[in-house]
């Protein structure tokens, strides 16, 4: 059923993910703070606003797709002291349990039912509509937010309550992370042992050291063709990315008060890599930073 939706943050993600919106068939207004990215959404077919609040007016549903926890609690703030009750509420941001949890409770004074809705699949993802997006909420604001959502992504799971897609999307980041590192370190050490990159791989990714970050995104040129190791690191995701996603899991764990030191060892090796300068560049390309050079 075609929906009237506005769009707040209409950046990487966003702007494409406005347009599928539009190309679902939706009437969608969109507000961004910088004027590209609104001459963008406009070529895509979103109707443009002034504001936050113009863009939510008369919507169904408004989306934000927002940097960090503040902004999505600034805006919902604004958002919560203006829309009627019964409007649905999504934030696809990357944000702090925390955060998500204010965002929820902003909207549960108002009477708007909400949803965590955090992604994974990257720009690729957001222009493809093949996100995947991993939902917090009530079951009756999640069946109202899934056919929304699968205009924009491949698949859609209901976490749990209010702040679980959130959790959902640090813990895997947090896996990711890890995995990585421990992949490139195989690699530096197998280089070291006189092993061949090809002769590690066929092994490892039939074996138990097999996980997406050799199979898929095998760190090193050669042996996944399409990995970003063959097109010198460009992303991807970029490393100053997953160094927000590993910080935000640190903060969840310090929270929740479990314990993460292989997560706070990634969180510390990314921060160094970004603080070296390679913050843009895809996080595979630790891998240099690890094994102490810049050979390829
Ligand atoms: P981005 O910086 O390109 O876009 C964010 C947009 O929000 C910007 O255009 C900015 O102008 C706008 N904005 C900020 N404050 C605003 C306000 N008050 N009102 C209106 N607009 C405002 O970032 P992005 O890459 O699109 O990422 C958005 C979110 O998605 C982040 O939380 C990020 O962690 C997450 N994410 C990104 C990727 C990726 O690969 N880029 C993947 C998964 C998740």
């Amino acid at each position: 059923m075609a929906q009237t939706i506005g769009f707040i943050g209409l950046g990487n993600m966003g702007g494409p993910m406005a347009a599928n919106l539009v190309g679902a068939g939706h009437a969608v207004r969109g507000f961004d703070l910088v004027p590209a990215s609104l001459d963008a959404a406009r070529a895509a077919g979103v109707a443009v606003a002034g504001s936050a609040l113009e863009a939510a007016e008369g919507a169904d549903i408004v989306v934000t797709m927002l940097p960090a926890g503040q902004h999505v609690v600034e805006v919902w703030t604004q958002l919560t002291g203006a829309v009627p009750a019964g409007t649905l509420l999504i934030d696809s941001s990357t944000v702090d349990v925390e955060s998500a949890r204010r965002a929820h409770a902003l909207a549960e004074a108002r009477g708007c039912p909400s949803i965590d809705a955090p992604v994974s699949g990257g720009t690729g993802g957001a222009k493809a509509a093949t996100l995947t997006f991993m939902a917090g909420g009530s079951a009756e604001a999640f069946a109202r937010a899934e056919p929304v959502l699968k205009a924009m992504g491949r698949s859609v799971f209901h976490c749990g309550a209010a702040g679980a897609g959130q959790a959902a999307k640090i813990c895997n980041n947090m896996i990711l992370g890890i995995s990585m590192i421990g992949v490139c370190e195989a690699f530096a050490l197998g280089e070291k042992l006189g092993l061949s990159r090809q002769a590690l791989f066929d092994v490892a990714s039939v074996s138990s050291g097999q996980c997406w970050s050799l199979t898929t995104y095998c760190p090193v040129p050669g042996p996944v063709p399409t990995s970003p190791a063959n097109t010198d690191y460009r992303p991807g995701f970029a490393a100053g990315l997953m160094l927000k996603d590993l910080r935000l899991a640190q903060a969840a764990a310090a929270s929740a008060g479990a314990a993460t030191p292989l997560g706070a060892e990634a969180a510390q090796l990314y921060a160094l890599f970004n603080a070296l300068g390679h913050g843009a560049e895809d996080f595979s390309g630790i891998i240099r930073m690890l094994r102490g050079s810049e050979a390829g």
